[in-house]
């Protein structure tokens, strides 16, 4: 057999007349004669034509759904529908058998949740080719975007020490023998016996490390896993994600938006010429998906118009402040129609609320700014009016908050106060307040959620579908 050549090259460049050797999954045999030949590289399969008479029976029968081939043959125009080109087989090889009563998947539609608990297989659908094509295109374009401007992809720790935030999100990491946890005379977890010394946590954000490179070098990124033990089982929360976290120095509140709109755009934009027929294939499938739903529930755009339409508006910038107005008066919340109903300034925004702003009153991204300063962390720079800091989340249609950000409070004494009001331990920060003692600046970030883009992107429904193997409350099976 000669050199393989992979099924998306040979689609595109492949000379007819040509002898060709290509490997990959078996998705269907018709006929004893034609075999849709699978290898990830693309959805479309090629046709490859056996010559069942002169073919030892035993062999055909090894040709089932599943079973990993390798063929050599010429490749040759095809007459058949559906394809252009196919492959007239001279030499078939059966590199894994897969016998189709014991293969889990079979050749037929599947539902997500069976493939969900198959997803050591399901990378074989239509539709998982797609998403982690998709994907990967996406997290490439996210670095391409950073490197032309010159950012400094940084790694920062995925241990942490305590939990700095105290939002109690974090995994502990111990080397202890936790039947035999030492503990101090006061009864006590006794850390300093611990590998680190300390008590120590999984990353929940790399952010403020993000900002002490940001300090020296202007701009950075990571780009990296995080990890949030929150007891959400909704379809956008994982225990494991992956996070986009931007810091530039010398930015403000403005540039930091303009960056955020500009990042998603690009990404959006690389995808949709990267990966069109992947897209193609999964607005369809949204398309079918939706027919299963009353008409009011379906989208008024297709997968492809509505990424489309993201690229051609500007994203609503608009105050915390302004968007509570807005909901208070809006029709679900008078006809009581919120399960949280809106009432006063200065409580956080639910997911129902964001995708009102943005599906229905605005029909568009919304960048929202300026929120209450209770209901923030304590690095977001204190406004003049005293109640409000300078954060920025953007929402997206079906998906709410896709990026939470803000210009970070460089003014020690107000950082320092703010850090006592709320209890947040200074000495065990004595490194990100050093950043505010020794040539501090204005600057700001955010953190762009991966799989939330991905999400978006693919029109999945649920977040445990655009990462290979999620990790949920009760679940770390693969
Ligand atoms: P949410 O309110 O949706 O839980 P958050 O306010 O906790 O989000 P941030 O701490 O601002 O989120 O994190 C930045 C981004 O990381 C979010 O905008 C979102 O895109 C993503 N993100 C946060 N938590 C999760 C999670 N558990 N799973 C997946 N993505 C997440
Ligand atoms: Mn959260």
């Amino acid at each position: 057999m000669g050199q393989r050549i992979k099924i998306k090259a040979l689609l595109q460049s492949g000379e007819t007349g040509t002898e060709v050797t290509v490997k990959g999954w078996v998705r269907a045999f018709r006929s004893n004669r034609f075999i849709a030949l699978n290898d990830g590289s693309t959805n479309s399969n090629l046709q490859i034509v056996v010559d069942f008479e002169n073919t030892d029976p035993a062999l055909l029968k090894r040709i089932t759904f599943g079973a990993a081939v390798a063929i050599t043959g010429t490749l040759a125009p095809s007459l058949g529908q559906g394809q252009s080109v196919e492959v007239i087989a001279s030499e078939i090889e059966i590199l894994g058998d897969c016998n189709p009563d014991e293969f889990p998947l079979q050749p037929k539609k599947q539902t997500l949740e069976f493939l969900r608990e198959n997803a050591h297989l399901r990378f074989r659908t239509n539709t998982f080719g797609a998403i982690f094509r998709v994907r990967n295109t996406l997290s490439f374009a996210v670095h391409q975007f950073f490197q032309e401007k010159g950012f400094v992809y940084l790694h920062t720790p995925v241990i942490t020490q305590s939990d700095a935030e105290g939002a109690g999100e974090a995994f502990h990491v111990t080397n202890f023998d936790l039947a035999n946890v030492p503990r101090t005379d006061t009864g006590e977890v006794d850390y300093k016996q611990d590998f680190f010394g300390k008590s120590t946590n999984l990353t929940v954000s790399g952010q403020l490390e993000g900002e002490l490179g940001a300090m020296a070098l202007s701009d950075i990124y990571t780009f990296g896993p995080t990890f949030r033990a929150e007891n959400s089982n909704t379809t956008r929360h994982l225990a494991e994600f992956w996070m986009i976290e931007p810091e530039m120095a010398f930015y403000d509140i403005h540039d930091n938006a303009n960056l955020a709109e500009e990042l998603l755009k690009y990404v959006i934009s690389y995808a949709l010429d990267k990966n069109k027929e992947d897209l193609e294939f999964l607005t369809q499938r949204l398309l079918e998906e939706e027919k299963q739903k009353p008409q009011n529930e379906r989208s008024e755009l297709s997968l492809l118009d509505k990424l489309q339409f993201c690229l051609n508006n500007d994203f609503e910038r608009l105050t915390y402040t302004e968007a509570i107005q807005i909901l208070r008066d809006s029709t679900p919340n008078k006809k009581k129609k919120f399960v949280y109903p809106v009432e006063g300034w200065g409580t956080d925004l639910q997911s129902e609320h964001e995708r009102y702003l943005v599906e229905k009153h605005f029909k568009k991204p919304v960048i929202l700014t300026d929120y209450p300063k209770e209901i923030k962390s304590f690095y977001m720079r204190q406004n003049d009016d005293g109640k409000t800091v300078a954060a920025m989340d953007i929402l997206f249609p079906g998906i709410g908050e896709i990026i939470g950000g803000s210009q970070r409070e460089e003014r020690l004494d107000k950082l320092e106060t703010r850090m006592d009001e709320l209890g947040i331990p200074k000495d065990e920060l004595w490194w990100y307040l050093d950043t505010r003692r020794f040539g501090s600046c204005p600057h700001a970030g955010f953190g762009l959620g991966f799989e939330r883009l991905v999400l978006f992107v693919t029109g999945m429904g649920n977040i445990r579908d655009v990462i290979p193997f999620p990790r949920f409350p009760k679940n770390a099976e693969f």
